[in-house]
């Protein structure tokens, strides 16, 4: 049976990308070594690295004066790094989440933090609007797609300080304006590459001004410097990143990626709008392209067990809501097909016809 995985993250990925990084693991570059085995300063690893820079900037048109980087870590050491680097005095955090809460969390031990707005009091259902951000913030930190509540910012605003977005779950699925932001950074297993990687897209400028010292290895300005080569980096991930890049690419980069995305969420949205049996659980306008989060409606609650059943042999992979939420959760990332999300809501029209 043709399975459809719906997975939070890790997650899924296009199978050819899927593939290369298998071959590459067996013989990398015609070099009779697995790429598990090979330097990561071998000559012919450096162009790996540096064609996966040059596709970031080029389909993110991430514009001059801006560094990626390859850490490890997870964006969960991002949290810390962010404010050992760009900390000073004061910063700014918006709260849509469970992830926005544990980045908020590390910068208080570095300086005041501001919570400009919260959506904490409704389960984060909602993305908080008309804040105000402290002018004389060394950062307002945003997260842009909130994983695990289905929730979504999906234009680049406007801060009158340093934005820094954690992308991890929308990365590649729209067409950013990069110049906005000082920075941007995520774990690349939701819509990238597989687990053990870490991006950052960072402005060169901005770092550098805090007068903290910065340990060696948590100091942006090391990786920069050093290409993402001061330690040794993650080969096999940054291989499968650079394989899902060139995917991105020949399939029309992230102009097309958004389309897609649009047409999936439309899909799933419609029929979640329309099915007596479930009900969305995000608040409209701000309802998530890659996270599509629903539950049963209160009188068929007793259901939930039986339509994950159903689903799970209908192929259907991960669609098990975050227990923070509870229901149901449709990861639609970049890889994931129309006709899946289609497979998804022929599921919970055979669901309906069953229980109405
Ligand atoms: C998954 C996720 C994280 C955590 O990523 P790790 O790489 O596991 O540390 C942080 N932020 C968001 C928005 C996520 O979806």
């Amino acid at each position: 049976m043709k399975k459809y995985n719906f997975n939070a993250g890790p997650s899924i990925l296009p199978r050819e990308v899927i593939e290369q990084t298998a071959a590459a693991c067996l013989d990398f570059d015609n070099s009779g070594l697995s790429l598990m085995e090979i330097s990561h300063r071998a000559k012919n690893f450096q162009p790996v690295v540096d064609e996966a820079v040059a596709l970031f900037k080029e389909l993110l048109d991430i514009p001059e004066g801006y560094s990626v980087i390859f850490l490890g870590g997870g964006a969960s050491l991002e949290f810390c790094m962010i404010p050992f680097n760009f900390l000073e005095k004061k910063a700014a955090y918006l709260n849509t989440g469970v992830w926005a809460t544990k980045a908020e969390k590390e910068a208080k031990a570095f300086g005041e933090v501001v919570e400009v707005a919260s959506s904490a009091d409704k389960n984060f259902t909602y993305i908080p609007k008309n804040y105000e951000i402290p002018a004389d913030a060394d950062y307002f930190h945003i997260t842009t797609n909130n994983t695990i509540y289905g929730t979504e910012i999906r234009e680049d605003i406007d801060s009158p300080v340093p934005l820094i977005a954690d992308m991890s779950s929308d990365i590649f699925s729209r067409p950013v304006d990069v110049s906005k932001y000082t920075m941007i950074y995520g774990g690349a297993q939701k819509n990238l590459a597989m687990a053990g990687l870490t991006f950052v897209i960072v402005k060169d400028e901005a770092l550098g001004k805090v007068t903290r010292h910065i340990p060696t290895m948590l100091d942006y300005r090391t990786h920069v410097k050093k290409g993402s080569m001061f330690n040794t980096p993650p080969v096999v991930p940054i291989y499968s990143a650079l394989m899902n890049l060139r995917y991105m690419k020949a399939h029309g980069g992230v102009e097309a990626m958004a389309k897609i995305a649009k047409e999936r969420a439309d899909i799933l949205y419609a029929e979640i709008d329309r099915n007596s049996l479930f009900v969305g659980t995000a608040e409209k306008d701000s309802r998530s392209y890659m996270n599509i989060t629903f539950v049963l409606k209160d009188e068929y609650k007793e259901l939930e067990k039986d339509f994950l059943d159903f689903a799970t042999s209908k192929g259907m992979v991960g669609v098990k809501g975050h227990r923070d939420v509870g229901g149901f959760r449709a990861s639609c990332y970049n890889a994931m097909s129309v006709e899946g999300v289609q497979a998804l809501v022929a599921c919970m029209q055979e669901f309906e016809a069953a229980h109405k």
